[in-house]
């Protein structure tokens, strides 16, 4: 492209809040074929709130109680729901003795004595705990639902399960459909595990998912479909996501994310309006395609 026409292209993107920040991302938004999505705060608001309390060996509320705290050291998005919903309730929130974060799984900590383990599948397996079919049955259930299960083991007993949703952006769907149209993959990349990640994609359109991936394997997974000669952009919000928006031949950066995120995208959408996704990829497109 000549360097009047990415001038445009850049002055265009401003005016409709896509921060493009160099003739080089605008090439790459042009030659895309695949876009991935982060989960939690991009395709969703990234504010869960907890909509399940399942009582077992204990009750709902004795679950609830020493999940926050286990949980009230802990900044995740669950942990901050269920502390939440505790003091929602009223709840007094035990002392914690010690605690630990377990990244991409959940936390280890005493709470009044007990040791508690909370988190998901992959937290259960560290502390060596199967389920027995009735919570296997509740957990899958509550996944189908597009729910994130944290499950609660007091003293090596599974005590409780205490479901969180979050809320798709309203754009999400406009968003995929768009991308889809155009002729573009689109995938989706989290964290959580592959059943709540599977009922999201479903609700949104997205028919390939990478699920239970831990924070730093985002980029790998970017660099994976490179290697199958994708020409990718990936787009996130979070500080886990840097990497993967450094990998990705164009990183879109959601504008009310995290500094790190800004600084590592080719591009920001300033305004959370996902179709500004496809937006920008057809602003490209025209800027470029109009003068090859
Ligand atoms: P994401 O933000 O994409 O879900 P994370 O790597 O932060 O990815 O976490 C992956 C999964 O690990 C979460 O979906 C959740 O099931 C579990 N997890 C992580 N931290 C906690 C926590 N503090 N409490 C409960 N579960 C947690
Ligand atoms: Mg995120």
């Amino acid at each position: 492209a000549t360097p009047t026409a990415i001038t445009v292209g850049v002055g265009r993107g401003a005016e409709l809040g896509i921060l493009i920040k160099s003739g080089e991302a605008l090439e790459a938004a042009e030659r895309l074929d695949t876009v991935a999505f982060d989960k939690t705060g991009t395709l969703t608001e990234g504010k869960p709130r907890v909509t399940d309390i399942v009582g077992l060996a204990l009750t709902a509320e004795e679950s609830l109680a020493l999940a926050a705290g286990a949980e009230q050291n802990s900044n995740h998005p669950v942990a901050r729901a269920i502390v939440a919903r505790a003091q929602e309730q009223g709840i007094s929130i035990p002392a914690t003795d010690t605690f630990e974060t377990i990244r991409g799984k959940g936390v280890l900590a005493t709470v009044g004595g007990r040791l508690i383990a909370l988190g998901n599948r992959a937290m259960l397996a560290d502390v060596n705990i199967v389920l027995d079919e009735g919570a296997e049955a509740a957990v899958v259930h509550l996944e189908e639902e597009g729910k994130t299960v944290a499950i609660l083991v007091a003293d090596s007993v599974v005590a409780g399960i205490i479901a969180v949703a979050d809320t798709l952006k309203p754009t999400a769907m406009a968003a995929v459909a768009g991308l889809k149209e155009m002729g573009l993959s689109v995938a989706m990349i989290t964290g959580d595990n592959p059943g709540t990640a599977r009922a999201i994609a479903g609700m949104i359109g997205i028919d390939r998912v990478f699920a239970g991936v831990l924070p730093d394997v985002k980029a790998a997974e970017i660099r994976a479909f490179q290697e199958e000669g994708r020409r990718v952009a990936f787009v996130g919000d979070g500080i886990n996501d840097a990497p993967a928006l450094a990998q990705a031949d164009l990183g879109i950066a959601i504008g009310g994310g995290t500094d790190v995120a800004i600084e590592s995208g080719g591009v920001v959408l300033v305004r959370d309006d996902l179709t500004d996704v496809p937006a920008a990829i057809q602003l490209a497109q025209k800027v470029i395609g109009r003068v090859k």
